[in-house]
C-alpha cells in the first residue's frame, strides 16, 4: 500500500461556522466517553436526556445511540451562537474533519471543502495528529443496544458499564 497523501500533514483551521452541526441528514454517534460528558454537562439523567436529545439507529448488529436532529436537519445542539455544548461535544464532531472517508484521499478531503470551509485553511496539522483523530474515534466506539433491550429502562451506570 503507497503512503498516505497525508503524510507530511494537512493544514486545517475551524472557524466555528457550524457548517458541518446541520443542514443535511446525518448521525452524531455516542461512545460512552461522550455519553458521561454530556450527562454531567446538561447535569441529566440518561432517561431524560435520551428523551430530549437522542434517537437510535439500526446498525445491523442493534441500534448505535445517536443525536437527535431538528426538523431542518440542524444537530438538537445547534444553537444561534453555535453547539450548546461544545465543551462537552462528542468525539466524533472534534476529530471532523479528520475522519476515514473524507481521509480516504486528495480527491475526498478536496471535495470536503464543499461543507467545511477550513480545510486546507491555517494550521498544519502533521500525520501524527491526524493518525491519533483517527485512533481515538476507532477505540472509543459507539454505545450500542441490543435489539431487544429498552435503553428507556437503562441507567447510566449500566451503560457506561456495560
Ligand atoms: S454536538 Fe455540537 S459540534 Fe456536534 S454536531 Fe451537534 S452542534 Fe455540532
Ligand atoms: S464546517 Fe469546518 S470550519 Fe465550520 S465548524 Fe465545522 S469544522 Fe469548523
Amino acid at each position: 500500500m503507497g503512503e498516505a497523501f497525508y503524510a507530511d500533514g494537512l493544514k486545517f483551521s475551524c472557524n466555528r461556522c457550524s457548517a458541518c452541526c446541520g443542514g443535511e441528514p446525518g448521525y452524531v454517534f455516542l461512545s460512552k466517553d461522550d455519553l458521561l460528558s454530556l450527562l454531567s454537562c446538561l447535569k441529566l439523567d440518561f432517561r431524560s436526556f435520551f428523551h430530549e436529545y437522542c434517537r437510535l439507529v439500526d446498525t445491523g448488529q442493534g441500534r448505535a445511540l445517536s443525536l437527535a436532529e431538528k426538523p431542518n436537519y440542524d444537530c438538537i445542539f445547534l444553537g444561534k451562537g453555535g453547539c450548546r455544548v461544545y465543551e462537552s461535544r462528542p468525539l466524533q464532531c472534534s476529530t471532523y474533519p479528520f475522519w476515514p472517508g473524507v481521509l480516504e484521499s486528495s480527491r475526498t478531503w478536496k471535495s470536503e471543502s464543499s461543507v467545511c470551509p477550513g480545510i486546507d485553511k491555517g494550521e498544519l496539522r502533521g500525520r501524527d495528529y491526524i493518525e491519533e483523530r483517527i485512533a481515538q474515534r476507532k477505540n472509543a466506539g459507539t454505545v450500542l443496544f441490543d435489539y431487544g433491550a429498552d435503553p428507556e429502562s437503562l441507567g447510566a451506570d449500566t451503560i457506561l458499564g456495560s
